[in-house]
C-alpha cells in the first residue's frame, strides 16, 4: 500500500458518496444566478464557483483518483512509459474533460479554479495522467473553446469533452522551443485549404492524439504575423508520429514528435483567423501557464503524503524521524512552500473567475504562479527523497516518481528562465520601457 497521509486518509474514509457520475453544472452551482453578458474567456451564462463548489468537486476528484489513479497504476504508468487509455473515456464520463468549455458542447463550464482543483487532484495521483490531462482538457479543449467558431466547437468539442477524442497542442520544434515564434511548421494555401509541412517535437499526447491544434506559418516573412493556428485531425493523410519519446519523468504521459507532409488542412479548421496564430499562442500560454501551475501543487501535495507518515512511523535512535529537528525542518518548508504556492495559484484563478465580464489576466501573475509552484514542487520532491533515506531511493517508493516528474514543470509552457523573462518584459510594458 502506497503511504497516504492521515488527511488525505480521513477524506477518502468520510467518503460515501453514491459511483461518480458525469456531474450536471447545475450540481455545483447553489441557487439560480443571473445570465451575465458574454466573456471573453469563460463560457456564456458563466457564473464563479462558490467555493462549496469548488470543495465538492475537490471531493469528487479524490474519490476518482482513489478509485481509478490507484498507486498501482500511477507506478505502473511511470514504469512502463505508457498512458492508461481507458482513462480518457473515465475522466470524460467523470466531466473533468472540459471544466472550462461550454455546456452546450459538453464541458462543465466552471472556469479556471475549477480546473486547477481537478489537475491538482489528478497530480497528486500521478503527475503524467495529470500532464497528459492537461494538454487535452487545457491545450486543446480550452483553446477551441476561447478561440473556435459555434461551427468548430460543435465539430470538435462534443468528442473531446466525452473522452472519446484525445487531443494535444503542437507549437515547439527542435530548433523553436523558447524562441517558438521562429518555428519552421509551414501552411501554404491550396484549393479548400492549407498543405502543412514540417516537424513539431516533445508533443504531449501526441502519439494518441485525434486532434491537435497546430502553429504553423502561413507568411514566413512576416515575423510573428505571419503565423495561424490550425486544427489538425490525425487521420489525414501525411500526419505522423515518427516517434514516442523517453523521458525522465513524466512516464506514461506519451510525448511525440510529430511529421506534417503535405498535410491537408481545410480553411474551416483556422484557429482564430490568418496570421492571428501568435495572439492565439499567446493568450493560451498565460492561462496554460496559471492552469498547469496547479500540476506542481499537486505534486507537492503528493510529496508530502507519502513523506509525513513515512517519518512519524520510521524510527532511528528510538524515535520517530520526525521527532529530528532537520527533519521538522524539511516538513516545515515542503508545507510552507505547498501553502504559498497554493495561495498564489487560486488567487489568480480567482480574480480571473470573478473579473469574467471583462477578464483581467495578468501575464505577470500567470507565469508567476507556475514559476514559483514548480521550482517549489521539485525542491519538495528532492526533500521527499531525503526524508526517506535509502527508501526515497528506491522506485518502489513514490518519492523518485515525483521529483522527476515535477521537474518537468520547470520546463514545459515556457522554462523557468523564459517565465521570469516574460515577468520582467511585462513590467516594462506598463513603465513604457520596451
Ligand atoms: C515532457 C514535455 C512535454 C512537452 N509538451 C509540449 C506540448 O504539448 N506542446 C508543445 O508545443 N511543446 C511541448 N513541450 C516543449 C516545451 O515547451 C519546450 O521544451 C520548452 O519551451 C523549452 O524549449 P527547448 O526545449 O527548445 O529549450 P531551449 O529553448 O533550447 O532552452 C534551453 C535552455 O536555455 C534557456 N534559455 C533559452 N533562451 C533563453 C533566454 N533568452 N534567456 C535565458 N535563458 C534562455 C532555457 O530556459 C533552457 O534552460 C514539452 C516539453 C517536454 C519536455
Amino acid at each position: 500500500m502506497p503511504p497516504i497521509s492521515p488527511c488525505r486518509a480521513a477524506a477518502l474514509l468520510q467518503s460515501t458518496r453514491p459511483p461518480l457520475q458525469r456531474i450536471p453544472r447545475a450540481a455545483f452551482v447553489a441557487g439560480q444566478r443571473q445570465l451575465r453578458s458574454a466573456s471573453t474567456k469563460h463560457p456564456k451564462g458563466f457564473t464563479p464557483p462558490t467555493n462549496d463548489d469548488l470543495e465538492e468537486l475537490r471531493e469528487r476528484t479524490i474519490e476518482f483518483a482513489r478509485r481509478e489513479i490507484t498507486f498501482d497504476v500511477a507506478q505502473s504508468t511511470d514504469h512502463d512509459n505508457e498512458f492508461p487509455n481507458s482513462m480518457w473515456q473515465k475522466l470524460g464520463e467523470a466531466g473533468f474533460l472540459g471544466l472550462t468549455a461550454d455546456e452546450d458542447y459538453g464541458g462543465l463550464g466552471m472556469g479556471y479554479q475549477a480546473h486547477c482543483v481537478v489537475l491538482e487532484e489528478l497530480s497528486r495521483a500521478s503527475g503524467s495522467i495529470g500532464l497528459s490531462y492537461a494538454a487535452h482538457s487545457q491545450l486543446c479543449v480550452n483553446q477551441l473553446q476561447l478561440n473556435g467558431t459555434d461551427e468548430q466547437k460543435r465539430q470538435f468539442l462534443p468528442g473531446l469533452t466525452s473522452g472519446e477524442k484525445i487531443g494535444a497542442l503542437a507549437m515547439s520544434e527542435h530548433n523553436a522551443g523558447s524562441d517558438v515564434v521562429s518555428m519552421k511548421t509551414t501552411a501554404k494555401e491550396t484549393d479548400g485549404g492549407y498543405l502543412l509541412n514540417g516537424h513539431k517535437m516533445w508533443i504531449t499526447n501526441g502519439p494518441d492524439a485525434h486532434f491537435i491544434v497546430v502553429y504553423a506559418k502561413t507568411d514566413p516573412d512576416a515575423g510573428s504575423k505571419g503565423m495561424t493556428a490550425f486544427i489538425v485531425d490525425s487521420s489525414t493523410p501525411g500526419f505522423s508520429c515518427a516517434r514516442k519519446l523517453d523521458k525522465l519523468g513524466m512516464r506514461g504521459s506519451n510525448t511525440g514528435e510529430l511529421v506534417f507532409d503535405n498535410v491537408f488542412v481545410p480553411s474551416s479548421n483556422i484557429l482564430g483567423g490568418v496570421g492571428k496564430g501568435v495572439r492565439v499562442l499567446m493568450e493560451g500560454l498565460d492561462l496554460e501557464r496559471l492552469v498547469l501551475s496547479s500540476g506542481s501543487l499537486g505534486l507537492m501535495k503528493a510529496a508530502l503524503d507519502v513523506t509525513l507518515p513515512y517519518v512519524h512511523e520510521r524510527k532511528q535512535f528510538g524515535v520517530p524521524l520526525a521527532q529530528n529537528q532537520f527533519i521538522q525542518g524539511k516538513l516545515a518548508d515542503m508545507y510552507t512552500k505547498y501553502r504559498a504556492s497554493s495561495a498564489f495559484t487560486y488567487s489568480v484563478a480567482r480574480a480571473i473567475d470573478e473579473s469574467h465580464e471583462d477578464p483581467e489576466i495578468r501575464t505577470q501573475d500567470c507565469a508567476g504562479a507556475i514559476l514559483y509552484a514548480a521550482e517549489r514542487a521539485t525542491e519538495c520532491g528532492m526533500d521527499a527523497i531525503q526524508c526517506l533515506g535509502g527508501m526515497g531511493y528506491m522506485n518502489e517508493m513514490a518519492a523518485g516518481r515525483i521529483m522527476r516528474d515535477a521537474k518537468l514543470y520547470e520546463i514545459g509552457a515556457g522554462t523557468s528562465e523564459i517565465r521570469r523573462m516574460v515577468i520582467g518584459r511585462a513590467f516594462n510594458k506598463e513603465f513604457g520601457t520596451r
